[in-house]
């Protein structure tokens, strides 16, 4: 210990307060624990100042201009629309202080101790944190690191937060640039896209790979490339940005299939993916093993390879989204303070926030035929939708993935209006391990965009009623619904309950206590 330095000690240590650091927090206070919270930043983390939040915000402020200079169609007459970008900045950052300030109300009501510092370890139940007054000690007997992921720079493209951007500069708006290149058609280069695109700007995504979007089906990239271009976006595929001149403009020199040419713009924002951050811990002074990624190894209860030390959020592994640092903190918490809990969950959803939205959760048909199942899908199109219709937004489709034999939701896949909201509901059929009938005779409220689950559910069955598909399959007998519940069950420890011959309007499944 450096004479002066202050030593203290508490119970579980997080270091990070993004969604899975904070979220972890909250739970272990709620559980009795002593908890002290770390981070060299603000609360809230990546996601809720720089990441998920800001973002979301300037993508309803984009879609409004959006929505505004296509109302015409409708009758609705405006003039020219004029963006007030610091008003439209000064919005977007209310925004974000209205959420980490609900943030910070929520971590001092449960009495959780918050400090503004730079932890790294000393050992595996010590870390040395580096503040404005000097540094700490702190000693715990449990530790949660929750640090989040960084952005991923490529040679010759350092962000400079002029003309450089990662997604942090460009969420902060500094201009609209006339000409903004994007380096990176992964969903962070493609929501922003859109923002700077009905700001104002004229995008131009590159993207190295063939297809935008690499993990997600072609059906839905075609729908969002087409309505993106539709909007003025430009895309150069099969394309690699190999250096930049900085001059009165910028000049990008590509490659593409072979041949080297240039592109002019005023900014460049690169968003060629994350990175775990395990940057300045000294995870050294611990027994935490990272993987070839940089991802810290961890079992279904977020221990690390080090017995005092748990970890969750980006830093713990792919998918790197903020529900499931949450739910994973959630876990984290629980473990220490001696529950049974673990990171079992069946499914993660994702979304782009695009427009159309794409959303996607649990298998996609090729994954669930390698994974052996006797794949059945059902589509419905939002064009059949009447809230779709009255909404002027019928772009994409519902595609619901089952198994044939049994009728099990596998998995979903949504383009369209409101695809972020109303995944949940297939991620939810997953969990509960609920069949296309589930769905079905679940009464959906009209006219609503979740109707088009139930419409999809319909014509995975062969039964579906609002398009046409030229044939009639016969109903389901008794049999069939007793099979699915049998295979149900066995699919699911997690899940038990009475066996049920005929539907029954109690709930099926309940879960067990943990
Ligand atoms: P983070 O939120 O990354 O927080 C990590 C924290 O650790 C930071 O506050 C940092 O200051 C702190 N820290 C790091 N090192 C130290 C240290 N040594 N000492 C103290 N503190 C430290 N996800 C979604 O689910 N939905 C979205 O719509 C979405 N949109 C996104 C948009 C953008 C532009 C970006 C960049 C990301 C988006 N994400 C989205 C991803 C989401 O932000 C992350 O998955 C999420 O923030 C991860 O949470 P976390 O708790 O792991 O860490």
């Amino acid at each position: 210990m450096v004479m002066g330095e202050l030593s203290t000690s508490t119970e579980v240590l997080i270091i990070g307060a993004g969604p899975g650091g904070y979220v972890a927090a909250l739970r272990a206070a709620q559980l009795g624990k002593q908890v002290t919270l770390v981070d060299k930043g603000e609360v809230g983390g990546i996601c809720l100042n720089i990441g998920c939040i800001p973002s979301k915000a300037l993508i309803h402020a984009a879609d409004l201009a959006g929505k505004i200079r296509a109302a015409g169609a409708l009758g609705i007459h405006s003039g020219k629309v004029r963006i007030d970008i610091k008003q439209l900045r000064s919005w977007k950052e209310q925004v974000v202080k209205t959420l980490t300030g609900g943030v910070r109300g929520l971590l001092a009501q449960r009495g959780v101790t918050v400090m503004q510092g730079e932890a790294r370890f000393e050992g595996s139940n010590k870390v040395r944190v580096s503040t404005s007054s000097g540094n700490q000690l702190i000693s715990f007997t449990h530790a949660i690191i929750a640090t989040g992921s960084i952005p991923i720079e490529i040679p010759g493209f350092a962000f400079d937060g002029k003309t450089v951007w990662s997604s942090e500069e460009a969420l902060t708006l500094p201009s609209i640039p006339k000409q903004l290149c994007i380096i990176g058609g992964g969903y962070i280069g493609l929501e922003l896209g859109g923002v700077y695109q009905k700001l104002g700007s004229k995008v131009t995504i590159v993207q190295r790979g063939d297809t935008l979007l690499p993990f997600v089906p072609s059906e839905a990239v075609r729908i969002l490339q087409r309505s993106m271009e539709e909007m003025g976006v430009s895309f150069l595929l099969d394309a690699s940005a190999t250096g930049l001149r900085k001059g009165k403009d910028l000049t990008i020199s590509l490659e593409q299939g072979g041949k080297k040419t240039s592109l002019i713009c005023d900014a460049v924002l690169v968003a060629v993916g994350r990175r775990p951050n395990t940057r300045g811990l000294s995870l050294e002074n611990t027994s935490v093993k990272v993987d070839e990624r940089g991802f810290v190894v961890v079992d279904t209860q977020m221990r690390s390879t080090d017995p005092s030390i748990f970890a969750i959020g980006d830093l713990a592994g792919e998918p790197m989204l903020a529900h499931k640092a949450s739910r994973q903190g959630h876990v984290a918490a629980e473990v220490i303070a001696g529950q049974s809990s673990a990171f079992d969950n069946q499914c993660v959803p994702a979304v782009i926030f695009t427009d159309p939205e794409v959303a996607l959760v649990g298998m996609m048909p090729e994954e669930a035929e390698k994974a052996g199942h006797d794949v059945k899908t059902g589509t419905f199109p939002f064009s059949a939708s009447g809230r779709a219709v009255t909404t002027h937004s019928t772009k994409g489709f519902v595609k619901l993935v089952t198994d044939a034999k049994n009728g099990l939701v596998l998995g979903g896949l949504i383009v369209g209006a409101h695809a972020s909201d109303i995944i949940s509901e297939v991620a939810l059929a997953i969990e509960m391990g609920a069949t296309a009938e589930d769905l079905l005779l679940t009464i959906h409220p009209h006219p609503t965009f979740g109707e088009a689950i139930m419409e999809a559910a319909a014509d995975a069955m062969g039964q579906a009623i609002h398009v046409s598909r030229g044939k009639v399959s016969a109903p389901q007998d008794d049999s069939t619904i007793t099979s699915a519940s049998t295979s149900i069950r066995s699919r699911s420890k997690r899940h038990s309950g009475p066996s049920t011959k005929k539907r029954s309007p109690m709930p099926r499944f309940r879960k067990p206590k943990r």
